[in-house]
C-alpha cells in the first residue's frame, strides 16, 4: 500500500486556486521526483504535504492526504508530530548558529529527549547516513558556520534523517550546489531510498532521471503525466 494518497486535492491562495484537483499515490521506500516549469505548483504541493502551507494567510486545501492511513488534516494527527514524520530539505538553508552536534539533533531537541547516549548515538547515524561523519567526527562541537554548500546540505539531510521520518521532502535540494556537490547528494539519494521514501522537487530532468523511481509532471497546477521514470 501507498505510504502519501493524495484524493481531490486542491490548494487555493486567496482566491486563486493553485493546485487543481490531484490524485496521486506516493509507493513506500521509493523515490519520486516532480518536476514541471516554474510556477507549475511543484513547492506548493511539498509544502502540502507536512501542512508548511498552512501558515500561508489566507490559504486554504480541499481533498485529503493520507499518510499511512490517517488524514493528515483530521484532529488524529497533531502537526508538530507531522512534521517529524515527513522531514524536509530545502533548497538553501543556512545553519543554525550552533554546533554541529546541535544541528543534526534539532528535531529531538523538540521532541523533548534528553537521553546523552541516545542524542550521541543519533548523531553518529544520522552523520553517516548523510556522508558527513568523516569529515566533521573530530569536530562536533564546532560551530557549521563556515561549512560549504555540499556540507550544509548534507547537514540538513542529517538533520532530517535524525528523527527518522517516513517521508523524506526534497525541495531543489541540489540547484544552489557545484556538480561534485550535486553529484554526492544524488549518490546519498540512491542510499536514503533504502529506509525511507523521498519526494524530490527538481527542474532538472537529467536529475530526476538519475534519482527517481517514479516521475510526476506537473503543469499549471493539474498532473498532467505520473509513472515509472523512463
Ligand atoms: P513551483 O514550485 O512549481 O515553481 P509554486 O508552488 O512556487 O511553483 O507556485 C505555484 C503558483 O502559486 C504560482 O502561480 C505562484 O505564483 C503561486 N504562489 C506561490 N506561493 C504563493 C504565495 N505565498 N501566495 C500567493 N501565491 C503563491
Ligand atoms: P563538499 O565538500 O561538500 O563537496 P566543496 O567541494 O564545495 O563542498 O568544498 C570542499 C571543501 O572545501 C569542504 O570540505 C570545505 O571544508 C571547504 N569549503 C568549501 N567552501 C567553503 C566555504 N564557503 N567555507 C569554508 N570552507 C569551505
Amino acid at each position: 500500500d501507498p505510504i502519501v494518497e493524495v484524493k481531490n486535492l486542491r490548494f487555493y491562495y486567496g482566491a486563486s486556486e493553485a493546485l487543481h484537483n490531484l490524485n496521486i499515490d506516493f509507493p513506500r521506500r521509493q523515490v519520486t521526483a516532480l518536476i514541471g516549469p516554474s510556477g507549475c505548483g511543484k513547492s506548493t504541493f511539498l509544502r502540502c504535504l507536512n501542512r508548511m502551507n498552512d501558515l500561508v494567510d489566507g490559504s486554504r486545501v480541499v481533498g485529503s492526504i493520507r499518510l499511512n492511513g490517517t488524514d493528515i488534516h483530521s484532529s488524529a494527527m497533531d502537526v508538530i508530530e507531522l512534521r517529524r514524520r515527513v522531514g524536509m530539505v530545502f533548497q538553501k538553508s543556512n545553519p543554525f548558529p550552533k554546533s554541529i552536534y546541535e544541528n543534526v539533533i534539532y528535531g529531538l531537541r523538540i521532541a523533548g529527549v534528553k537521553d546523552r547516549a541516545l542524542l550521541d548515538e543519533t548523531v553518529e547515524k544520522s552523520l553517516k547516513g548523510a556522508a558527513l561523519w568523516d569529515e566533521v567526527k573530530d569536530r562536533l562541537h564546532d560551530s557549521a558556520l563556515g561549512f560549504s554548500g555540499g556540507q550544509m546540505q548534507r547537514l540538513c539531510i542529517a538533520r532530517a534523517i535524525a528523527v527518522n521520518p517516513e517521508v523524506i521532502l526534497m525541495d531543489e535540494p541540489c540547484s544552489a550546489l557545484d556538480p561534485k556537490s550535486t553529484a554526492r547528494v544524488e549518490e546519498l539519494i540512491g542510499e536514503l531510498r533504502k529506509d525511507f521514501t523521498i519526494i524530490i522537487v527538481t527542474h532538472n530532468m537529467q536529475q530526476a532521471a538519475r534519482v527517481s523511481d517514479y516521475t510526476a509532471f506537473l503543469y499549471e497546477g493539474l498532473l498532467i503525466e505520473y509513472g515509472l521514470t523512463d
